[in-house]
C-alpha cells in the first residue's frame, strides 16, 4: 500500500512515517499543502493521511480540490481541534474518516489499513439488516426511529458484522477486523463490546438481531 502523509509538524509527519513504513507500507510526506494536492493528483495513492491545519493550502480544501476532480483516493483527516463541527465539515469534504488529536500509532495504522481495505470494495453507503441501518459514511447508525450512538470501535463491530449478516463470526475473526490483532489478548474485550452493542441495538425490541452462538461467536441477523 502506498500512503501520502500530509503533516506540517515535522516530529508527527515523522513518527506517522516511520510507524507506516514499520508496517511495510510504502510512504510519502509532505508539510505543504499546495504540494500535496500535486502529489495527490499525480500520483495514484490508496490512502492519504492529512492534517486540517496546514501551510499552503489547508486539508479541508485540498480535499475539496481533490473530490471536485473525481479523485477517489480514500482520505483520513488529522486534527489538533477534536471538534464535532470539523469531523462534520471534513466528512462533508469528503474524508472518509476523522482522526482528532492526539492519537495512538497503532490506531491511526488500523484506520489506514481500514481504508486501503475499503477502497478495494464496492461502496456501499448503508448497510441495512431489518430495521438497523448503518451509514458507513456519517458512522451513524439507526434501529427504527431510534438513534444509536456508536463509539470508533463499536461502529467497526457493528459494520464488520453487518457485512457478513447471517454468518457466524468467531471471535478470532472479531478480534482480527475489528482490533487488527493477530493473536488472542486472552480477554473478554470481544464479550464486554458485543454486549454493550446489544444493549445499543437490541433493548427494547421485540426481535433481537445480535446472537450468540455458544462457543463458536457471533451472528447478526433476524
Ligand atoms: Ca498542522
Amino acid at each position: 500500500m502506498r500512503v501520502l502523509v500530509v503533516e506540517d509538524e515535522r516530529k508527527t509527519a515523522s513518527f506517522i512515517r516511520k510507524a507506516l513504513q514499520a508496517e511495510s507500507f510504502a510512504v510519502d510526506v509532505t508539510g505543504n499543502g499546495n504540494d500535496a494536492l500535486l502529489m495527490a493528483t499525480s500520483t495514484p495513492f490508496d490512502a492519504i493521511v492529512m492534517d486540517i491545519m496546514l501551510p499552503g493550502r489547508d486539508g479541508l480544501s485540498v480535499l475539496r480540490q481533490l473530490r471536485e476532480q473525481k479523485n477517489p483516493t480514500p482520505v483520513l483527516l488529522l486534527s489538533a481541534r477534536g471538534q464535532v463541527n470539523e469531523r462534520v465539515d471534513g466528512l462533508n469534504a469528503g474524508a472518509d474518516d476523522y482522526l482528532p488529536k492526539p492519537f495512538a500509532l497503532a490506531e491511526l495504522i488500523a484506520r489506514v489499513r481500514a481504508l486501503g481495505r475499503r477502497a478495494n470494495e464496492p461502496v456501499t453507503l448503508q448497510l441495512r439488516v431489518r430495521d438497523l441501518v448503518l451509514d458507513t459514511v456519517t458512522h451513524l447508525a439507526r434501529r427504527g426511529d431510534r438513534k444509536i450512538e456508536l463509539t470508533a470501535r463499536e461502529y467497526r463491530l457493528l459494520e464488520f458484522l453487518m457485512r457478513t449478516p447471517g454468518r457466524i463470526c468467531g471471535r478470532m475473526a472479531i478480534l482480527e477486523k475489528v482490533w487488527d490483532y493477530n493473536f488472542d489478548p486472552g480477554t473478554n474485550l470481544v464479550d464486554v463490546y458485543i454486549k454493550r452493542l446489544r444493549e445499543k441495538i437490541d433493548d427494547g425490541f421485540d426481535v433481537k438481531l445480535l446472537h450468540t452462538v455458544r462457543g463458536v461467536g457471533y451472528v447478526l441477523k433476524e
